[in-house]
């Protein structure tokens, strides 16, 4: 596995890190083979956050079953804009992860206008801060979605690290972030480097990622073979070859912009939904000529799309602002029997 510095950190972590989103959605004992996995195979950057479900309770489980799970570093993150907030999700994290100290502890996605309120007194920083002086945590970073709120906030000097989704379609809208974040030596943390798993090869698109002068990316994993996978980009001296460059161009032109990218963040739909999921089966059914197998994963879940009440609750949490009702009634249409 190759290692690269975290910002100023003084943290060295593992090209590939590890995103913790997808083992929420898997039984404990394959969370905890997939993340002891990765930790075997070199990777020592795990990412979590208080909304991923129980992820954070399963890298604390899967680290109270590694030996050197000191070398392990452990990064979360919760949304918050206020100190009291953020100090009760702190607690939170420190109980799930079984644990009295995490090494990042990040703003999870900033979004514009809120720098202001979380800097100000009794804001979120506060907080963080206070955590750090208490030894709680060691560095704060920041998350987004957006190139309009988390470039202010880098430029801010309040943050050590910053998580950013870069891949082939993002690419055009952070391209700006990676020199800035660069110039004021803040860690990079790239997440969805996968698209959400829609990219044709993912050995490809992790090289593109990892091309650039980023500290680690994370794509979500949920089993060893896809840490296998993964892990062994890690180790390669990256290049991109002109093939590779043509392809990948391609595929941002099938993908298009308006996707979803499995980010999980709608997750606690009221009606049940598995949103992410149902999108995943439409771009089989329209994209990978696989109908029956999508119509059939999608008439065996538990709620489908006429579930739906209509709260909005998914559209507000969306970072990518996708009016998800009009395109689960799109796919709906397309799955139903
Ligand atoms: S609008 Fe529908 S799909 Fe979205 S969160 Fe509400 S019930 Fe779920
Ligand atoms: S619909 Fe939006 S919030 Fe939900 S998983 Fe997809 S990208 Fe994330």
């Amino acid at each position: 596995m190759n290692y690269r510095e975290l910002g100023n950190t003084g943290l060295l972590v593992s090209a590939v890190g590890f995103g913790g989103v997808p083992i929420n959605r898997v039984e404990p004992d394959r969370a905890t083979a997939t993340l002891l996995r990765a930790f075997e195979l070199g990777i020592n950057f795990v990412d979590s956050a208080r909304s991923y479900g129980d992820s954070e309770d399963k890298i604390g489980l899967a680290l109270q079953q590694y030996e050197a799970s000191d070398d392990i570093i452990v990064a979360t993150k919760a949304r918050a804009l206020d100190a009291d907030t953020m100090r009760t999700k702190i607690d939170r994290s420190l109980a799930a992860l079984q644990t009295d100290h995490i090494h990042i502890y990040q703003l999870h996605d900033l979004r514009e206008g809120q720098l202001e309120k979380v800097t100000a007194p009794g804001g979120a920083l506060q907080a963080l801060d206070r955590a750090r002086q208490q030894g709680k945590i060691s560095h704060i970073g920041l998350s987004g979605h957006h190139p309009e709120a988390l470039i202010p906030a880098m430029r801010s000097g309040l943050f050590e690290t910053v998580q950013m989704p870069l891949n082939v379609i993002d690419y055009p809208l952070f391209a700006d972030n990676i020199p800035i974040a660069t110039e004021l030596s803040l860690g990079i943390v790239v997440m969805k480097p996968l698209c959400g798993g829609l990219m044709e090869s993912p050995e490809r698109a992790l090289r593109f990622v990892l091309s650039h002068p980023v500290s680690t990316a994370i794509p979500g994993m949920d089993c060893p073979e896809q840490v296998e996978e993964n892990a062994a980009v890690g180790c390669e001296q990256i290049q991109l070859s002109d093939k590779d460059r043509s392809k990948l161009k391609d595929e941002a032109r099938r993908l298009g912009k308006d996707f979803c990218r499995r980010c999980g963040y709608c997750q606690r739909c009221p009606a049940g939904l598995r949103i992410p999921d149902i999108f995943r089966f439409e771009r089989y059914h329209s994209s990978y000529f696989m109908q029956d197998w999508a119509k059939e994963q999608y008439a065996g879940l538990e709620s489908d799309v006429t579930s739906c009440i209509e709260c909005g609750e998914c559209e507000k949490m969306c970072p990518y602002d996708l009016p998800v009702r009009e395109k689960l009634q799109q796919a709906h249409q397309h799955l139903r029997g």
